[in-house]
């Protein structure tokens, strides 16, 4: 028995039990940092058993180890200095990139080993008749997720806007008519090998990914950005297939059936089907169509200090982070601000939506930076019967999540939208600049509401000033 095979075999089993529990410790906020870790490490393990398998095998010459070096080396550094510069808003369009980065390593693979095929003698009919689905499937999945995936993080990124032309009925003739094409290549490729079916196949594929993604609104990118993930994970699959390797099969289908399921739940968050997010259009279009529009008519302003002597007074608080949360990059500040009340007694835990800020997760990744206790965080469903027993609500640079229009307006684009019911709290501050509208574009009728307060501001600004109106208070001195 070929020894090196053997040594593979054993690493790659290895690195999918790894990959395995990496992925489940990602359910949990607490261990997910390890967990990506643990993940990673799989990922690096598969690696070494592939060039641990070419190292015994004498196909491969020295040229070839050179460039798979410096191909490894440099990914991992560009990965690497990316993370590490990342700010925490960029994270959808860096999501988009990494996603179109798979859809491409899968294309380029099946496009590898159907253009330089190596001796093919031994294979049986149904053999070659798998390999060469899974390369079509790889060649059709990886071209639509790169060049969506690109769209979609230009999109983000403020690179490229929505032209007027493809909110019209001729986006979907033209996005049929390339579906119709790319069948016809997928199903020519599979009966016979030959150039032109293959460049009619990556052509029309990579412009379908284009089509499909160009006409969507900023507000569901994220929910595309996820289902192209998913779709990374199919072409991974496919690609897995294609060159015989268990990890990157399982690998896969496990990145396949994860970005399905987030695709659902963000569907669900923000009350959109998938068919309107794919097919609808802006959210913007139809915002401007609705009746929920209107001018503010009670609005409540307050300064720092009152907000401060209102808190001194408070038994519970309960903090909803919003997008502009992130964009002040407040959360250090906060978790300062939540100390000092906690030194007070006063008890404090964090208000999460599944889709507050600009991609799932956002808030938590964000407050775990700030070292916020796990179990402060709680989910929508759990907080929700918490408001009515609460005296202090500080809604900071969140918008559309605490928007009461979702339960009470039925003509609101929010309406069914599940949303935090902190107008139920006693008393409700907005931290806030101004009377921007959030990501729906429409007005929040929380602000008008007897029990709210602004307090206008730049959120890290209003909390630090905050932080010095509580010590001035003696909130937190013992
Ligand atoms: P939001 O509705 O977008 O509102 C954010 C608010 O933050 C704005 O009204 C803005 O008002 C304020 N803001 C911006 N910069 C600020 C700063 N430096 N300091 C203080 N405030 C600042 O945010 P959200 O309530 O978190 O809701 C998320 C929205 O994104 C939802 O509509 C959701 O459906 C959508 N979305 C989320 C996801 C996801 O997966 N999380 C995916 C797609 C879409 P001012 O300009 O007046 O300050």
């Amino acid at each position: 028995m070929d020894i090196s095979l053997v040594i593979q075999f054993i690493i790659d089993l290895l690195a999918v039990l790894l990959l395995a529990l990496g992925i489940k410790g990602l359910s949990k906020v607490k261990s997910a940092r390890e967990a990506n870790r643990l993940a990673a490490f799989a990922m690096f393990l598969s690696v070494i058993g592939l060039l641990s398998y070419y190292l015994g095998t004498s196909g491969i010459t020295l040229q070839s180890w050179i460039w798979i070096i410096i191909g490894s080396f440099m990914g991992s550094a560009f990965g690497m200095i990316l993370a590490k510069k990342v700010p925490m808003t960029s994270m959808p369009e860096t999501v988009a990139l990494f996603n179109g980065c798979g859809g491409m390593s899968s294309l380029l693979v099946a496009l590898g080993v159907v253009l330089f095929p190596t001796n093919d003698e031994g294979i049986n009919f149904f053999q070659s008749l798998i390999e060469i689905i899974s390369i079509s499937v790889s060649i059709f999945v990886g071209a639509i997720t790169f060049s969506g995936s690109i769209v979609a993080m230009a999109k983000l990124q403020g690179w490229l806007s929505t032209p007027a032309w493809t909110q019209s009925k001729i986006r979907h003739f033209l996005n049929i008519s390339f579906a119709i094409i790319s069948v016809v290549a997928f199903f020519n490729l599979i009966q016979d090998t030959n150039i032109s079916a293959i460049s009619l196949l990556v052509i029309s594929s990579t412009v379908l990914g284009i089509g499909v993604t160009l006409p969507i609104g900023g507000a569901d990118m994220p929910v595309v950005i996820s289902l192209l993930n998913s779709y990374s994970g199919i072409a991974a699959a496919a690609a897995g297939f294609v060159v015989g390797s268990q990890l990157l099969i399982v690998a896969g289908a496990m990145v396949g059936a994860a970005g399905l399921i987030l695709t659902q739940v963000m569907c669900k968050g923000m009350n959109r089907s998938l068919i309107s997010v794919l097919f609808g259009g802006t959210l913007a279009s139809k915002s401007k169509n609705s009746s929920s529009g209107g001018e503010y008519t009670n609005i409540t302003s307050c300064s720092v200090e009152e907000c401060a002597l209102t808190l001194e007074a408070a038994n519970k608080v309960i903090i909803v982070p919003g997008y502009g949360l992130a964009v002040a990059q407040a959360q250090h500040t906060l978790r300062e601000v939540t100390k000092i009340l906690e030194q007070n007694d006063i008890e404090v835990c964090y208000a999460i939506h599944p889709v507050a800020g600009r991609m799932p997760g956002h808030m938590n990744v964000l407050l775990a930076e700030a070292d916020v206790p796990y179990e402060q965080l709680k989910e929508m469903d759990i907080v929700n019967p918490d408001f009515p027993a609460t005296d202090v609500v500080l809604v900071l640079g969140a918008n559309d999540v605490v928007n009461p229009q979702a339960k009470s307006d039925k003509s609101s684009p929010l309406y069914g939208m599940p949303v935090l019911d902190v107008q139920e709290a006693r008393t409700v501050f907005v931290i806030k600049r101004g009377m921007s509208a959030g990501y729906s574009g429409i007005k929040n009728d929380l602000f008008d509401l007897p029990n709210t307060s602004m307090v206008f501001g730049d959120a890290k600004k209003v909390l630090s000033e905050l932080m010095t109106e509580l010590k001035e208070l003696g909130v937190g001195v013992k």
